[in-house]
């Protein structure tokens, strides 16, 4: 996807303040951070939303949350607890269509969120 934000950080045209990868993931921290910690989490393949996702994707998804888990670990907001969420389409509040989940933590979260 030439012209999606999030694809050019992966290929390393746009700099990121990454804070974890591997094969298929990539983290940095949110441009606009909503608590101390704010990480975003994406696949590096190009998956525009949730409803976009096919049951080949399954562990794909299951590797954000695991990378979630494990980035709270270093950034030592697991035990105290932190928020991850995907945001989906307009409602939802997404802005950037390539999946990305939110990791929030450092500050207590309020609920229901706005
Ligand atoms: O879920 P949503 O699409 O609204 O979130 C997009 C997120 O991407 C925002 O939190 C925004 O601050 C972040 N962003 C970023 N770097 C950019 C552009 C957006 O971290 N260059």
């Amino acid at each position: 996807m030439d012209e999606c934000l999030f694809c050019k950080m992966v290929a390393g045209d746009i700099p990121a303040d990454v804070v974890y990868q591997d094969d298929d993931v990539l983290a940095f921290r949110d441009i606009n951070p909503q608590a101390p910690v704010h990480v975003l989490i994406i696949p590096k393949r190009h998956i525009s939303t949730l409803n976009d996702l096919t049951p080949d994707d399954a562990g794909l998804i299951g590797k954000l949350s695991l990378a979630a888990a494990k980035i709270a670990q270093q950034e030592g907001i697991a035990d105290a607890g932190y928020r991850t969420l995907i945001n989906t389409n307009r409602e939802g509040g997404q802005v950037v269509f390539h999946i990305h989940m939110h990791l929030m933590g450092g500050r207590r979260m309020g609920w229901p969120p706005g």
